[in-house]
């Protein structure tokens, strides 16, 4: 019972207060949300209420230091909870996950004063944000950004679009990545990162339609000459933004394959119970040999992502470099996810087609975890470099 789980920063919890935690979710997930989903999702309708809701659990500082007001929790028990909330509603978790990721950067590499002025107030929600690095030109190749924040005074000007931006148009702010230098070698020693709050010359451009992950908003945001004290260039040195936002990418993968382990997840538990009541041929579809090969393939999947997750982040809570294990993670569990969703809808036959059951809506939020934070492409070049950089001849 005393067994602890501890974060990077020495912040420990029993393994009895993550259980705590944990069934405090499920509770809020059973009486406020998962009747509610299907009527969302198909109004794409943001879920105003809930956020409020994840703000009184305090979802908006889980990763967040103790000491600026967060819950200060480590990986290994943020990814369960993450887990565990995309097994009901995907969406959901996108809304505190760039949030957080936008709080890693600024809590890993911001100044003192920074930190003491910014973290509780993102702690609370009150900052609510995300992380604003793809343009309308560029997301793998970040280094070809064009937004450009030009320093004039105490303050910088800044100019450019991005788009994709989770919870870029019901939040108030973004960790904001920009070419501070356009002309340096290599390029990304010419980046850096802002905490920018939404205000004059900062607008949203438009909500784009998408196939899933409804509810959360994915917007275009505009900067037209902003205006930005240089008091909120994080870490205050021009030029590191690019390794500030690559620190964070770590935790956010994890988080990607942490969402990757609910859909599979529920898809394999929907097929599961379906398998056993819908009947041909005289028998439970469960009880023909093709189904039973495809949910053992399903179950087996679960199984491997779950524990790639838990061990990317066991490492990322030691503090160890981790980007294979978190490549490797969100690698393994967003592809699991996807063949999960498709052979859970092809074991429900015409009612996975079907908008009034949740199996259809795997299908189409799978595929955004094989994409977002580095795509499963690039995800398998990490891994190959690491790979060969661990084991030199
Ligand atoms: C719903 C949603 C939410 C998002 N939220 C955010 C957000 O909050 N903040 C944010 O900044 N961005 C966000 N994104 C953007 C996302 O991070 C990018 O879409 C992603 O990084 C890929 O960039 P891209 O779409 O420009 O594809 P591209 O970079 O144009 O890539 C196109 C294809 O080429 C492949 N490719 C590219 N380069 C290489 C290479 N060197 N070697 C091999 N293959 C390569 C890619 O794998 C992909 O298959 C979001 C996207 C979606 C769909």
């Amino acid at each position: 019972m005393n067994e602890v789980v501890t974060n990077r920063d020495g912040e420990s919890i029993t393994v009895e207060q993550e259980r705590q935690i944990l069934d405090s979710i499920n509770r809020w997930l059973d009486r406020d949300v998962r009747d509610n989903v299907l009527e969302l999702e198909h109004a794409d309708e943001y879920p105003h209420a809930m956020v409020e809701q994840m703000k009184d659990l305090g979802l908006f500082g889980a990763t967040i230091s103790q000491k600026y007001g967060g819950l200060g929790l480590p990986s290994r028990t943020y990814s369960k909870i993450v887990s565990t909330i995309a097994e009901v509603w995907m969406s959901l978790t996108g809304i505190f996950n760039s949030h957080l990721i936008m709080a890693a950067a600024v809590e890993r590499f911001a100044t003192d004063a920074q930190k003491d002025r910014l973290l509780p107030r993102i702690a609370t929600g009150e900052l609510r944000g995300g992380l604003a690095l793809t343009e309308p030109d560029c997301g793998t190749d970040l280094q070809a950004i064009r937004t450009v924040a030009r320093r004039d005074g105490d303050d910088y000007v800044i100019n450019g679009t991005k788009t994709w931006i989770s919870n870029g148009i019901e939040g108030n702010c973004v960790a904001l990545m920009v070419k501070t230098d356009t002309d340096i070698q290599p390029r990304h020693k010419g980046m850096s990162l802002f905490l920018a709050e939404k205000g004059p010359g900062f607008t949203v451009g438009r909500k784009l339609e998408k196939l899933g992950y409804k509810g959360i908003d994915s917007g275009e945001l505009i900067f037209d000459n902003y205006r930005i004290s240089a008091a909120n260039l994080i870490g205050a040195q021009e030029g590191q933004g690019f390794v500030q936002t690559m620190g964070g990418l770590e935790l956010g993968r994890i988080n990607v394959a942490a969402r990757g382990v609910g859909v599979a997840n529920a898809a394999l538990k929907d097929a599961t119970s379906y398998a056993q009541v819908r009947e041909t041929m005289g028998k439970p579809i469960g009880q023909h040999q093709a189904i039973q090969l495809k949910l053992g393939d399903m179950a087996t999947r679960c199984e491997a992502a779950r524990l790639l997750v838990e061990s990317a982040a066991t490492a990322y809570d030691r503090g160890e470099r981790c980007d294979m294990e978190a490549g490797m993670a969100k690698l393994f569990a967003s592809e699991a996810a996807m063949e999960n969703a498709s052979e859970c809808m092809r074991i429900h036959g015409a009612y996975g087609y079907s908008k009034e059951y949740h199996v259809e809506r795997y299908y189409r939020d799978a595929p955004l975890m094989c994409i977002g934070e580095g795509t499963n492409e690039m995800q398998r070049i990490i891994i190959a470099r690491q790979q060969m950089a661990r084991n030199p001849v």
